[in-house]
């Protein structure tokens, strides 16, 4: 029998998504029950509807985390919760519960470094973290920014002609990738998130006081959350996967018909 990695007892283990099972059904639903995929490591694109899950946790806790953070932030950032605002360079959440939203995020950094799925294989974690981790998702216990801190944009794609519309960016999931700030003491790694048309963060250890200041980190004791808007092509490692799932195409290692 294997153990949940979250409450740890010895149960029935059921599938655990790290980005949530609801993300990728929404976008299977709108593309007749499959996407398309591709990454570096693999040769050809194709088209897949694999949601990236893994046993993990049991019922309870899979009931325990969706329950008490999932729903609700899914809600919000599909504009369904709180107050909403959109701005020529941001959007702002008003009326939120940035304490839900954080731990979302940090569930889906969780579960995605404690997967054995090989989407998550860049998801780093260390030891000491994992385990703090794991107790606060437990007991719904703050986590300090200056011990993890959650950053987020809102993808847009500037392209004149022939780029994703905002409804497109929504159905684009790209397998973490990790980035490295700094060298030596201020070194520290933010491992990266795109999905339901977002770019998250998540900064370990967490940013310094000056750096929190800057629009998207949140900051759980606030009611509102200014995200900023991020231009897709604007992040040089999804530049570098779109460009080589094109050539692929181009070259005939693809079975996708466009
Ligand atoms: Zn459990």
């Amino acid at each position: 029998m294997q153990v949940c990695k979250l409450c740890r007892s010895g149960t029935d283990i059921k599938k655990s998504h790290a980005i949530a099972d609801s993300v990728f059904k929404r976008i299977f639903r709108v593309n007749s029950g499959k996407a398309i995929a591709f990454s570096r490591d693999e040769e050809d694109v194709y088209y897949s509807s694999d949601s990236w899950w893994d046993n993990q946790l049991c019922g309870e806790c899979e009931d325990r985390l969706n329950e008490k953070y999932e729903r609700y932030s899914l809600q919000v950032l599909r504009a369904q919760k709180g107050v909403f605002n959109r701005s020529e360079h941001r959007l702002i959440f008003s009326d939120v519960n940035l304490h839900k939203l954080n731990m979302f995020l940090l569930s889906i950094f969780w579960r995605a470094a404690n997967s054995g799925h090989v989407a998550y294989k860049n998801v780093v974690i260390l030891d000491g973290d994992n385990e703090y981790l794991r107790e606060a998702l437990l007991s719904d216990r703050q986590v300090p920014i200056s011990r993890i801190s959650v950053k987020i944009e809102r993808l847009i794609d500037k392209t004149r002609e022939g780029g994703f519309s905002l409804k497109q960016l929504k159905d684009i999931v790209i397998s973490p990738f990790c980035r490295i700030y700094g060298a030596d003491k201020t070194k520290h790694i933010s491992v990266c998130f795109v999905f339901e048309g977002f770019f998250v963060q998540v900064f370990v250890p967490g940013l310094k006081l000056k750096q929190r200041a800057a629009a998207g980190v949140i900051h759980k004791s606030q009611r509102f959350l200014s995200v900023p808007y991020l231009h897709l092509f604007d992040i040089e490692e999804v530049v570098e996967l779109m460009v080589d799932g094109y050539c692929k195409h181009a070259e005939g290692k693809s079975n996708i018909k466009i």
